[in-house]
């Protein structure tokens, strides 16, 4: 068993520990493997044990894995089904095209602008790309992500357009003290989630709180989460 896998097992079994103490499904929780900074050799690892979803920081280290990626499937004979790309670092204007024509999720949306470049761009032949709206739940200065009280009107203007389907939230808060300190943090996040739903303008309701990374994963489940992003627990220091 490489290091890769064995890591991945552990987080499996601290997203289902943490599940069983919230009282909630642990299939209710799904990983993405952050792979950014990491080789393909890393994501074929961790694909080997059954991952498919991965997510990527910077649009052309991500591209680049992608292309690798596939080439490598395309060249094995029963390679493992299609993985899932999730961009979830900032989107410059001029990298929009790139994401669109690539990945299959972008959970780094703060403002419309993106959002109908992603959509103009993303091509007929591909699904709908699956976007989360970013929010700047604890208004860390100078940090991406919708202000908490624009993220409705957002929500529902993304929402409107014809090449993508809104998924949900995806916030990334400053490192908190404790649990109680990170499950207060995300749980505002979850409150936000919860009022967009609620307030029903959107055509379907958002199904995705992308919350939780290596240092707080316990703490989103606890509030909520339903997509927690593991890149350090999994493979390694970067
Ligand atoms: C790097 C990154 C992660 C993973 O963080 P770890 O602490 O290594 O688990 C999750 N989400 C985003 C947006 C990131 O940039």
């Amino acid at each position: 068993m490489t290091m890769i896998v064995r890591n991945l097992q552990l987080v499996r079994d601290r997203i289902t520990t943490a599940c069983v103490a919230a009282g909630r499904d642990p299939a209710s929780v799904r990983l993405l493997a952050v792979s950014k900074t990491f080789g393909a050799d890393a994501v074929i690892d961790a694909m080997s044990d059954g991952q498919r979803a991965f997510g990527e920081n910077y649009v052309a280290e991500g591209v680049e894995k992608i292309l690798a990626l596939r080439a490598w499937q395309a060249a094995q004979a029963g390679a493992p089904a299609v993985l899932e790309w999730h961009c979830i670092g900032p989107v410059q204007s001029n990298k929009t095209r790139l994401v669109a024509e690539h990945f299959d999720w972008v959970q780094s949306v703060d403002r419309l602008k993106t959002a109908q470049r992603l959509s103009e761009q993303r091509p007929p032949h591909l699904p709908p790309l699956q976007i989360c709206l970013q929010v700047n739940v604890d208004g860390g200065a100078n940090k991406s992500g919708a202000a908490p009280e624009e993220a409705l009107a957002l929500a529902q203007e993304i929402a409107q357009l014809p090449r993508l389907t809104l998924r949900g939230l995806m916030a990334i808060p400053e490192p908190a003290i404790d649990f109680v300190a990170a499950c207060a943090v995300h749980a505002r996040t979850r409150a936000i989630f919860d009022q967009i739903n609620a307030a029903g303008v959107l055509p379907a309701p958002m199904d995705t709180l992308s919350m939780g990374m290596t240092a707080d994963l316990e703490a989103a489940i606890h509030s909520g989460s339903t997509m927690v992003r593991v890149g350090t627990a999994i493979f390694g220091k970067r």
